[in-house]
């Protein structure tokens, strides 16, 4: 390193990230633009779509990483949430054809895949009656016989037996599918799903929104439009769900932006989005292998723009699950403020799609230990970000059991 560059990094390094935000404010390097940005940023203002694309087209990772720390530091300082929660993905077997999907496979491909019936993922759940998971996440392939119906009844048989058991499950794409099969308009469904037991919605099927990449590579799942109205149904209800962004493959840096713009818009109205969660187009076996993975920097810089962007979502998530586990520690310093949880080698969603991780399962001390070896404070939080356990300064001689958050299991049938 030359004495000037190791000068300026050392001055970086002792600064805390308003600091390093106002240093950068009075860079003689930085263009008007991005300063300009960067002023918006130090002063809570929001950037504008026109300077969303800027960010993506001209913002070098170093500055982008400054502006996305900053407000990550101002939401939430070190903390970085995890939870202990685990899959039930009923089957892989989808009525569509997703381009990009290398889990599913269609039905006349019947051999090559899975379908759980309800005893099945029933004795899922009761094989965590004695573990200190939190929430179990349901999302799969879409096919006939998981209708309505199903699904009400699993998800009351799940409540029925673990009530305290936090059920997030589904995406606007199976309830699309399932409602307009029961006749039912989105609000209603929703309503029901909720009274069945249904506590919060997965952010998954929103791909990219704007129809002219939609269409090439998701075209008959439901539309930006549908996605969106299910989801403000679901908030209007009083309830939160995620969000997602497959990016990386054939869309341009203005689809990102318009991706976003929607669901900032959507935010706005009802606030019931809790996280934002960037999903990095993998390219094994899909029908999209000959499109190249973006690299691990642009995964900063759109980790970094989404937080920037999205001002009105609480929090950014990195699946450690599908980005490895360095880069979700490298992730944190680009505004994210979550890594997901345990899982407990229950998906197979990132694994097929060639993510490194081929049986993703952390145990709690593995993830405080990763957070905390970046200088990250590391919090274990419910899916509403209720704080179940502060591991600041664990010691894990001894596992802590007695901070294990154990939820009642009533029927034990
Ligand atoms: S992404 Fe979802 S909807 Fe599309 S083919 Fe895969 S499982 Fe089916």
């Amino acid at each position: 390193m030359t004495g000037v560059l190791a000068k300026f990094a050392s001055q970086i390094l002792d600064m805390d990230a308003g600091e390093q935000l106002a240093f950068l404010l009075k860079s003689k390097h930085l263009d008007d633009d991005l300063k300009h940005i960067a002023d918006k940023v130090f002063n809570g203002v929001r950037i504008t779509v026109a300077e969303g694309v800027l960010l993506y087209e001209r913002g070098e990772v170093g500055y982008l990483g400054v502006l996305a720390n900053f407000i990550r530091e101002k939401k939430h300082g070190d903390i970085t949430y995890f939870n202990r929660n685990f899959h039930i993905e009923p089957t892989n077997l989808c009525v569509y054809d997703c381009k990009f999907c290398s889990y599913s496979r269609l039905i006349k491909q019947r051999d090559d895949g899975w379908e759980a019936t309800m005893e099945e993922m029933l004795s899922q759940i009761k094989s965590y009656d004695n573990e200190p998971v939190t929430e179990v996440h349901i999302v799969g392939g879409v096919l006939p016989q998981y209708n309505m119906a199903f699904y009400m009844d699993l998800f009351t048989a799940i409540k029925r037996h673990r009530p305290n058991l936090h059920i997030k499950a589904l995406t606007p794409v199976e309830y699309h599918y399932i409602f307009k099969k029961a006749k039912v308009d989105y609000a209603t469904g929703m309503a029901m799903m909720k009274d069945a037991g249904l506590d919060s919605m997965p952010g998954g099927g929103a791909e990219i929104f704007h129809p002219e990449i939609r269409e090439q590579i998701a075209k008959d799942k439901c539309n930006a439009e549908q996605w969106l109205q299910i989801h403000e149904a679901w908030h209007n209800l009083g309830m939160h769900s995620n969000a997602t962004m497959l990016y990386g493959h054939i869309e341009a840096y203005w689809h990102r932006i318009d991706h976003m713009e929607r669901l900032r818009q959507l935010q706005d109205r009802t606030g019931g989005f809790q996280t934002f969660i960037p999903l990095k187009f993998r390219n094994k076996d899909n029908q999209m292998s000959h499109v190249p993975e973006v690299s691990v920097v642009e995964d900063l810089r759109n980790y970094a723009i989404s937080r920037i962007y999205l001002d009105n979502f609480p929090h950014i998530k990195a699946y450690w699950a599908m980005i490895s586990r360095e880069t979700a520690q490298l992730a944190l310093s680009f505004g994210v403020n979550d890594i997901d949880g345990t899982l407990d080698d229950t998906t197979k969603i990132y694994s097929m799609a060639g993510a490194e991780e081929q049986h993703p399962a952390m145990s709690t001390r593995e993830l405080v230990e990763l957070i905390r070896s970046v200088g990250r404070h590391p919090v274990e939080r419910d899916t509403l970000y209720n704080v179940i356990a502060d591991y600041r300064d664990t010691e894990f001689e001894v596992e802590a059991q007695s901070k294990f958050y154990r939820l009642p299991v009533l029927d034990n049938k």
